[in-house]
Order: structure tokens, then C-alpha cells, then sequence
């Protein structure tokens, strides 16, 4: 398989946001949001074999850091993530794979929870979420959307209604495009976006991309 870096942080977003973990970042994406922060994984990379990539996870863990986060890039487009996740899942690692829901979600082993990015209309990708992966949402799933404007928000809360989010997945995340550090995109205030949820009562959690603020927006690895 082809990886771009694989290191250990804090959990920046979704439920398990603040917990020590470590990343797995595939190399290769077939979306291109216009706000991407990981365009630096679309190419290039690593070759390595799975058991190469486990053995760099137990390094990291220390045989303390229990959860692994597979990422990308689109980290669906390498058929090697499903023996990575089962092989991690076997270890005893809770194990986190983050995809756009371009890709069937289906092959991945039950255990896995799953973080689908459902692009909104600024992502410049909408329409792109596969709409059988719905079936394949689990209890212990999240659905994240990343929201750039008023319009991205009314879809944001559209979807997540009309296919009843909230009943199906263990949480709904809306997080604010964070803008970017050299101002090729621009960011959209947290306090706008936790306003919109307040004022609509929604049932959904605000994500604020913690890396971000603990460390420099622009920096890699964390
Ligand atoms: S799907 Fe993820 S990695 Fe691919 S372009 Fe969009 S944000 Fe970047």
C-alpha cells in the first residue's frame, strides 16, 4: 500500500476528539475539495506492505495508544485498508477509518468505525456521497459535514434529516471549514455556525478541528 505519513496526536475531531491516537495517512484522493488541508497526500508516498504499517502503529503505541485512525486522502481506493483494519481490529485496536462515502463503506469489517464526510455543495465535490452506504451505517458510526456557508449549512441539515442521521449513527458532526493559513480559501466562524445550530435546535454536535488549535494551522504530522 502507498502512505503518506503515519503518526501519533490528539484526535482532533469527531467524538473521540482530545484522545490520544495514531494516524494512518493513505496516499491518493479522487475528490478535490476546494478547502483541502491534506492536498499534500494526493500524491507520492511510500510503498509498504501491511504488516510494515501495523509494525510502525505498535511502535507508536508503546503498547498504550489503543485507537488508529486510517485517513487519506481517500484511504478506500487501496484494497490493502481492509486487512490493515482487520489485522488492527485483531490486535485489539479501536479502529477509526475517515472516507468521503464516495466509495462502498459495506467492506469494511463491522468493527470499524466509520467517519464519512458527506460533501457539501462549496466542497466543490457534492453529490458525490454514495447513497447504499446509508445501509451500511452502523450505531457506532459518525456522519461529519464540512461547512463553508449558509447554503453548505441548510444542505448540512437537510441531509441529516431526510435520512433520518440522528436515528441511524452515534453522532452528527457539523465543522466549520477552517481557513486556510496561506489564504486560498477562507474559513467560516464557529460562532456563525454554532448560532445557526442554537437557533434551529438541531441534534447535532459542533467540531472544531482541535490540532488546529494546538498547533500551527499549516503544520503536518499532528
Ligand atoms: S476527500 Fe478528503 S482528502 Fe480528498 S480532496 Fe476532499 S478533503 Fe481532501
Amino acid at each position: 500500500m502507498v502512505i503518506t505519513e503515519i503518526f501519533k496526536s490528539i484526535q482532533g475531531e469527531s467524538t473521540r476528539a482530545g484522545l490520544p491516537c495514531i494516524f494512518v495517512r493513505l496516499t491518493g484522493c479522487n475528490l478535490r475539495c476546494v478547502w483541502c488541508d491534506t492536498a499534500y497526500a494526493f500524491h507520492g508516498g511510500t510503498k509498504m506492505t501491511v504488516e510494515q504499517v501495523v509494525a510502525r502503529v505498535e511502535e507508536l503505541s508503546e503498547g498504550k495508544v489503543r485507537l488508529v485512525e486510517i485517513t487519506g486522502g481517500e484511504p478506500l481506493l487501496q484494497d490493502e485498508v481492509f486487512p490493515l483494519a482487520e489485522k488492527l481490529l485483531a490486535m485489539g485496536y479501536s479502529v477509526l477509518v475517515e472516507t468521503s462515502g464516495e466509495r462502498a463503506i459495506g467492506r469494511l469489517p463491522r468493527e470499524v468505525i466509520k467517519i464519512v464526510d458527506v460533501k457539501c455543495p462549496d466542497s466543490g465535490e457534492a453529490d458525490t456521497f454514495r447513497i447504499e452506504n446509508l445501509d451500511a451505517l452502523a450505531d457506532g458510526d459518525e456522519v461529519k459535514f464540512v461547512i463553508a456557508s449558509r447554503r453548505d449549512y441548510e444542505f448540512a441539515r437537510a441531509f441529516t434529516a431526510r435520512h433520518d442521521l440522528d436515528g441511524r449513527v452515534r453522532q452528527v458532526l457539523f465543522s466549520p471549514v477552517f481557513e486556510d493559513p496561506e489564504g486560498k480559501w477562507p474559513g467560516l466562524n464557529p460562532r456563525e455556525l454554532a448560532e445557526w445550530i442554537l437557533a434551529d435546535g438541531l441534534p447535532v454536535r459542533l467540531g472544531l478541528q482541535l490540532h488546529k488549535f494546538i498547533w500551527d494551522a499549516a503544520t503536518k504530522g499532528v
